[in-house]
């Protein structure tokens, strides 16, 4: 088993800052949080005072947001909104976290004006609402919601199985959604003002529930008819494996490099037990699809027992790094850490394959040179084309004078982008979560623009 070296530089820690979450929200997302709000204009309800008015607010948009988290966490591959799932699922996550807060304090909130009338009114306020058989449904998806939200926040220090933890996840939020949607169209102003307003939320629990069904039951009927074939496994590093699918004949799959799919080999297209890869062949490669996958966990450490032959079930492409972004670039770097070469491959492949000239680097880091895969293929490529070279990083002290010890740096980054104005040339970075904040925040202070810095990290 590969062990979990750092071969990176100083990886950003701390939590997310709640206004730089807050300004990389689309315009339309925050519109779309807001349609509930502005529906409730039309009611022509009593001004209750500010404080009230305000909670009210933060209620709506708080309960729109919570929808919306399925929308964002939901694999959901058109459209301009939710289609970029990389996007989708960094806002999914801290969304999460601050509707986790917001529900936290929603009973606290509510009560806290009542205490500080008068204890004894506070108090009896508290008990009813402990009690009153109305509120029960809001008690269970408080308490729900709480929980959950603990376990997303720390889910990696938790002694669950991935798969385990995303199944409760999904089941847990599945009720909290209709726990909310009972409680808020009970207890909630609006709907008791104007019945109608309640069908609101029930169509949004109804689009939810849709997108569940589809994503759980349809989708896994569709992949079940279209199978791909499991060509050949083999390792081509001390921690990495050569994974290759075939494609069924007559189905329709095409793909971006760069692009991901989420892979099933359970045998069974129900499994939830589905793991994301990215592709690391290019295009004229297919029906054949190859990737580079990492020994990192109880899945991916077991990868030596698949059978060339048995069936995979592949959902995707997914993902939105692409060759186009840097069809004005007047030069290309490729920053790859560890398992982050299979896109970096597949980019690379893609620009050999229509004979790039442009100046093209790959940064390629790994602990040791030992994990450094498909050199021959590499070093053949720096000989083929117009301008291509290869610097490798290790963290480990390696022999070789030419590999760079140390991390993905700012020296070895400068070095790939060469001296002088790099405000034209485009960035590709994909590697663990860390490497890849530190890689952005070099090659932006380099002078490429964060625009041109394309990346896709490889957990979500
Ligand atoms: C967009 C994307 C592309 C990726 N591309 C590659 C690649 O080309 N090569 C490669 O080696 N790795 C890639 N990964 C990472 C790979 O998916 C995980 O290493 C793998 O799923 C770990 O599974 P495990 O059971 O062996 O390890 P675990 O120890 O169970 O998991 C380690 C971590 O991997 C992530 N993970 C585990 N299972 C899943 C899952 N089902 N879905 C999403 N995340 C999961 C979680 O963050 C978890 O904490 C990619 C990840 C993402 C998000």
């Amino acid at each position: 088993m590969a062990t979990r070296k750092l071969y990176w530089s100083s990886p950003q820690s701390g939590l997310y800052s709640l206004s730089a979450a807050m300004r990389k929200i689309k315009p339309r997302y925050w519109l779309l949080l807001a349609v509930p709000w502005l529906a409730t204009l039309a009611l022509h309800m009593d001004f209750k005072g500010w404080y009230s008015e305000l909670l009210s607010v933060a209620w709506l948009v708080g309960m729109a947001a919570f929808f919306i988290q399925f929308a964002l966490g939901g694999r959901i591959r058109k459209g301009s909104l939710f289609g970029n799932i990389d996007w989708s699922m960094s806002r999914h996550k801290q969304v999460g976290k601050l509707l986790g807060y917001l529900f936290f304090l929603h009973p606290f909130l509510i009560l806290a004006p009542r205490f500080l009338m008068s204890w004894d009114d506070g108090v009896t306020s508290l008990v009813s609402v402990l009690t009153a058989p109305s509120m029960l449904t809001g008690l269970i998806a408080w308490g729900l919601m709480l929980v959950f939200v603990l376990l997303a926040v720390f889910k990696r220090s938790l002694p669950l199985r991935y798969e385990t933890w995303r199944l409760l996840h999904l089941l847990a939020f599945a009720g909290v959604a209709v726990l909310a949607t009972l409680h808020v169209t009970s207890v909630g102003r609006h709907g008791q003002f104007q019945p109608l307003f309640n069908r609101f939320w029930w169509a949004l629990l109804a689009g939810v529930s849709a997108l569940m069904i589809y994503n759980h039951l349809i989708k896994p009927l569709r992949l079940k008819r279209k199978p791909f074939t499991l060509k050949s496994i083999e390792r081509v590093s001390r921690s990495d494996w050569q994974l290759t699918l075939e494609k069924p004949p007559q189905t329709d799959f095409d793909f971006a490099p760069g692009q991901f799919v989420w892979i099933n080999t359970s045998g069974s297209a129900f499994d939830m037990n589905d793991h994301p890869f990215s592709i690391a062949s290019c295009r004229k490669d297919l029906p054949q699809l190859s990737f580079i996958v990492r020994e990192l966990g109880d899945y991916t450490g077991k990868l030596g027992d698949l059978t060339p032959g048995q069936q995979v079930y592949v959902d995707g492409p997914y993902g939105s790094m692409s060759l186009a972004d840097s069809a004005r670039a007047d030069g290309i770097v490729l920053v790859a850490g560890g398992a982050g070469i299979g896109p970096m491959l597949s980019l690379l492949r893609g620009l050999a394959a229509r004979q790039e000239s442009r100046p093209v680097r790959l940064v390629y880091g790994n602990a040791s040179i030992d994990q450094m895969v498909l050199q021959e293929e590499i070093r053949a490529l720096e000989t083929q084309m117009a301008d291509f070279k290869q610097l490798l990083v290790c963290s480990e002290p390696q022999s070789d004078p030419a590999i760079h010890h140390g991390l993905i740096d700012r020296e070895v980054l400068e070095k790939a982008l060469g001296v002088g104005d790099n405000a034209n040339r485009v960035a590709y970075v994909c590697g663990p979560p860390a490497m890849v904040q530190a890689a952005k925040r070099h090659a932006r202070a380099l002078g490429v623009p964060g625009a041109q810095i394309h990346y896709e990290q490889l957990a979500f």
